[in-house]
């Protein structure tokens, strides 16, 4: 696992992410994406929009308006319940998430416990038990059950909005600022997420807009408009991939949560009471989604929702193994007929569906799959990098990323940058691939370093043009991981990589 600091410096030093306004020292949880970045978060949006839209006959997709009506957020939920629980510490003037704060507590508690379970492992060899130690031994059991306890009591507070008794938890459990030590707390309040802004025309609450927090939304109002424009039938879905903001209470762990992202979200569309078939269909496709990318499948896991959202009667997160442990990656969630139904009631339109097999009309159920493009960038990114020891005292730095979502598919360096002839041969293959897939022509430095860089930035070919290209057409082909050479004739290098590099490798598999 790679360490997420050097993570973090990787990506300032290639190119792929820069933090918002440098020059003015940043701006907190936002940032840019560089060169590199861009190219790969291009490549993993065109990854899922076209597993979505193109992949199924019955998927379309529509781009709505970052800015809607106000009364959308009012028929979400999102003005009344899309709030976090916050607290300050009084010490320090440090803000936190109060769920965080116990969660962090419980994270505690359950390491506490696998330090014992490995202890006794050690202990007991090819004999032990895990899962009776785990039940039997009082010690593991009592913070097993504190933890359960803790949890349960935390999600009853979250459930109920009872802020008082999730100060209570934490003052019982002697929480502390993280960053002083401090256990001076202000009360708990709800703080809600939605950035808003005004209209010029409109003064007061009336010209109220909100920036979208989701982009599920725009999706829910346009079902009419699609629904009569493209004749689908129920099941269907809508794909969005679009920017969302949210005004996160804490934001520090780099691209993971920021206060400007992407999402890529799909609504499908169903009949009510197939929504848990279609909730385990979907689960399956984006859990294999994933594992096309090559992740190995012990960095994914499910993990379902205990504290269910006001509009969800299933949801489960796919959490990834993240540097800093396993977090949620993607949502997938049942959310019955909750959305149609309230801008139904609000907008006074029918959001129906008439199903001609039954003759009857209802409103369609929907399952959600939503996952943030800038995390999923960083999923991809701390599963590529990987610190490679070549012996001898040599290591390198590279990126692993699958062909299909490099930035640059191939690289063509030549030998020596003085030599006019070779310069220009070297050009001219460049020249020659640029029409077929991203390539780069680099000719600032010698080939150890030329291939390091390229290997630092994910391109899976090389193309050395050397004297024996001059006499017989042929180029050393290399390999970024296996680092293996062969000798190839130009004219098939388009077809050579571009059958690695192209993106249906990963529909095929
Ligand atoms: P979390 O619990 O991490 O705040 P959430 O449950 O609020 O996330 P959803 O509302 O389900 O997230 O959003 C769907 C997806 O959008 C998430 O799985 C995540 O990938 C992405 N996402 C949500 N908030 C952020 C954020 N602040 N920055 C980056 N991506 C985000």
């Amino acid at each position: 696992m790679i360490d997420f600091k050097k993570l973090t410096a990787h990506c300032k030093e290639y190119g792929f992410i820069y933090q918002s306004s440098e020059i003015y020292d940043g701006l907190a949880a936002v940032y840019d994406y560089g060169p590199y970045g861009t190219l790969l978060k291009n490549s993993i949006r065109e990854y899922w929009w076209k597993s979505m839209v193109q992949m199924h006959e019955n998927i379309v997709g529509i781009d709505a308006a970052i800015f809607m009506h106000p009364k959308v957020w009012k028929a979400s939920g999102h003005v009344d319940a899309f709030n976090d629980p916050l607290i300050d510490n009084k010490d320090s003037k440090r803000r936190y998430r109060a769920d965080q704060l116990i969660e962090d507590a419980i994270d505690k508690l359950l390491a506490k416990a696998d330090k014992e379970v490995e202890k006794a492992k050690k202990r007991f060899g090819d004999s032990f038990d895990e899962k009776l130690y785990r039940e039997t031994n009082p010690r593991v059991s009592g913070y097993l059950q504190k933890a359960n306890d803790i949890n349960r009591r935390m999600n009853e507070a979250l459930n109920a909005g009872d802020m008082a008794a999730l100060k209570a938890l934490i003052e019982e459990l002697g929480i502390a600022d993280p960053e002083t030590g401090s256990k001076n707390w202000t009360d708990v309040r709800q703080f809600n997420l939605m950035f808003s802004t005004q209209l010029s025309n409109i003064a007061g609450e009336e010209g109220k807009l909100y920036l979208r927090p989701e982009t599920a939304q725009g999706i829910f109002v346009n079902f009419l408009n699609v629904k009569n424009t493209t004749r689908q039938k129920l099941p269907f879905g809508i794909a969005q991939v679009g920017k969302a903001f949210r005004n996160e209470i804490v934001a520090r762990q780099f691209i993971f949560r920021m206060r400007e992202f992407e999402q890529m979200e799909m609504q499908f569309f169903i009949k009510p009471g197939t929504q848990q078939e279609w909730y385990e269909y979907w689960k399956d496709v984006r859990l294999k989604w994933h594992l096309a990318l090559g992740t190995d499948p012990a960095k994914l896991r499910f993990h379902d929702h205990e504290n269910l959202a006001h509009y969800a009667d299933a949801a489960v997160d796919i959490q990834f193994e993240f540097p800093f442990g396993f977090k949620e990656l993607e949502g997938i969630h049942s959310r019955t007929d909750f959305d149609l139904r309230s801008h139904q009631e609000l907008s006074g339109k029918k959001l129906q569906y008439f199903d001609p097999e039954t003759n009857e009309s209802y409103i369609p159920y929907v399952i959600e799959t939503s996952i943030g493009l800038d995390r999923m960038f960083l999923a991809t990114l701390s599963n590529a990098l990987i610190e490679e020891d070549l012996g001898e005292g040599n290591s390198r730095d590279v990126l692993r990323l699958h062909p299909a979502l490099a930035p640059v598919k191939c690289a063509v360096l030549p030998l020596k940058r003085n030599e006019d002839s070779i310069v220009e041969k070297a050009r001219g293959i460049f020249n020659q691939l640029k029409f077929s897939f991203n390539t780069q022509y680099d000719d600032t430095g010698s080939i150890g370093k030329l291939y390091r860089r390229q290997d630092a930035i994910g391109t899976p070919y090389c193309v050395t043009v050397d004297f024996q290209t001059l006499e017989d057409n042929t180029v050393t082909l290399r390999e970024r991981d296996s680092m293996q050479q062969e000798r190839v004739p130009i004219d098939r290098l388009e077809q050579i990589i571009g059958d690695r590099v192209e993106m249906k490798n990963l529909f095929r598999v």
